[in-house]
């Protein structure tokens, strides 16, 4: 009778929670949520831990720092001197190169999660965040391998999913009918398939430049697609990486003047990269890189072969057939293969709802304002800021020192304070002082209880 009265509860609450628009689990968080677990995400996380507030990571695939492990091409090493990728309170090795290779970046992460005892819930990708008014909390919904929704409440919510979270496809006419193998950057390893192949690559950014290179090197026959202008500049100058020497000039000169001298520099050391094929935009490096996020080409060893013939430079294309690519001037080539090294995006924008931090266009933050890292009613961002993993850890610092204000000012005002810090952390205990601070409207006290505090279902129908 007992069993029979459960399941009737069982199936009651299974209706409620239908009719309630429910997920199956809804878990309280007693700090912050982040979304992402690349370094953005472990970053917060970590600095969140030396201030001893907890947080809980979900990340949508099956590791940490993924774009590394899974989206990068194998020659891959870091683009920026090691001492401008680092995160927070933990150095790299010394023993490790001026440029990390993308195995020693990724151990790096795995070490530093470590370190912090960080251990982000895996698979689990975020489909839904919004705040809810009433409850003066965020509600963030996730969705698991075979479909499973789980809902995380939570009072602080940080974006760490990076700029780089989609791949960006173009629609090119045709495509469907060119019959060879088409595939974005985040899905090219290495050349070991395209040995003897003419492949076209299109784009001229970073990713596209070294897939040529890597291309040359597995004796395929890379051409290029530039339809843009581009700055490509030596990875080192004056002894110095091309980087940091700007960085330590932008101190004393005005960036104009800055740009300038990279120029000049970079006329003398890859001659005029214009007669390549390579012409270079009216504004100068670090002035575009301001004003519209575009970083420049950091040579690696493509210009010579560019130079030497070994990669072709096409223009952009009109259209797509049978292995073949008709070029906007009218030419026609053959070609085995296409590599699209056309980007990234934010996804942001198809799981944040309200908030005034992100654009709902483009799924990076509003404007340019310095507080860009931070929204109202506890939302954040971290590594949105176009600056890479030196941008992404200042704002990892801010965010913590922020929510951390937060966190004792809020623990000060509530029954919660009375615990001690071990017990304080407990969800449970968490959510009774909460419950009592915020007095829950009755269907959510309801539904909270019931995950949290395991009332059974029965006494809910
Ligand atoms: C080829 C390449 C080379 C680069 N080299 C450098 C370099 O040398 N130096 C440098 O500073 N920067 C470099 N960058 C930029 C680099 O991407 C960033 O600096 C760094 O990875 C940003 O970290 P992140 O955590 O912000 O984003 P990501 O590394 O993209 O991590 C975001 C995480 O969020 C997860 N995620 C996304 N959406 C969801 C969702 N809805 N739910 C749950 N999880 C989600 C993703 O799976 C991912 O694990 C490079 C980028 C590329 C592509």
């Amino acid at each position: 009778m007992n069993c029979l009265r459960e399941m009737e509860g069982k199936e009651n609450l299974l209706f409620i929670k239908k009719i309630m628009n429910k997920p199956s689990r809804c878990l309280c968080v007693p700090g912050p949520v982040i979304v992402g677990a690349g370094p953005s995400g472990l970053a917060v996380a970590a600095c969140l831990k030396e201030k001893g507030v907890p947080s809980v990571i979900l990340e949508r695939s099956s590791c940490l720092a993924s774009l590394w492990q899974l989206k990068t091409y194998d020659r891959l090493c870091l683009h920026l001197p090691k001492q401008f990728c680092e995160l927070p309170l933990m150095g790299f090795p010394t023993e490790f190169p001026a440029y990390p290779t993308k195995d020693q970046f990724v151990g790096y992460f795995e070490e530093y999660a470590k370190k912090f005892d960080i251990r982000p819930q895996y698979n689990e990708t975020v489909s839904h965040a919004e705040y809810d008014r009433v409850l003066g909390f965020w509600r963030v919904r996730t969705v698991g391998p075979k479909g499973e929704e789980t809902e995380y409440v939570c009072r602080w919510l940080v974006v760490a999913t990076g700029e780089n979270a989609e791949a960006v496809v173009p629609e090119i006419e045709g495509m469907g009918e060119f019959g060879g193998d088409m595939r974005h950057t985040s899905l090219y390893k290495n050349g070991e398939k395209y040995r003897g192949k003419k492949v076209l690559v299109v784009g001229c950014g970073n990713s596209g430049m070294e897939v040529c290179l890597d291309l040359c090197n597995y004796n395929a026959k890379p051409s290029l697609v530039v339809k843009d202008k581009v700055h490509v500049l030596p990875r080192e100058m004056l002894g110095s990486s091309t980087f940091g020497l700007s960085m330590c000039l932008l101190k004393w000169l005005p960036m104009r003047l800055v740009d300038q001298f990279l120029l000049t520099v970079s006329r003398f050391m890859l001659g005029d990269t214009a007669r390549l094929g390579l012409d270079r935009p009216h504004l100068g490096p670090l002035q575009l890189k301001k004003l519209h996020g575009k970083t420049p080409v950091l040579d690696v060893g493509t210009l010579a072969k560019i130079r030497s013939g070994d990669v072709k430079i096409c223009p952009g294309i009109k259209r797509l057939k049978d292995y073949t690519v008709e070029f906007v001037n009218g030419r026609t080539e053959k070609f085995d293969a296409i590599i699209l090294a056309t980007g990234y995006r934010s996804n942001v924008a198809s799981w944040l709802k309200g908030g005034d931090l992100f654009s709902e266009e483009d799924g990076f933050p509003k404007g340019t304002s310095p507080n860009g890292w931070k929204g109202e009613s506890g939302l954040y961002s971290v590594g949105f800021t176009k600056r890479g993993i030196l941008g992404a850890s200042m704002d990892a610092k801010r965010v913590a020192e922020d929510i951390e204000r937060c966190w004792v000012a809020e623990s000060k005002h509530t029954p919660w304070s009375l615990l001690s810090h071990s017990r304080r952390n407990h969800p449970r205990n968490f959510w009774f002082s909460k419950c009592v601070q915020r007095c829950f409207a009755l269907r959510e006290l309801h539904a909270i209880f019931e995950e949290v505090v395991g009332v059974k279902s029965q006494s809910r129908v």
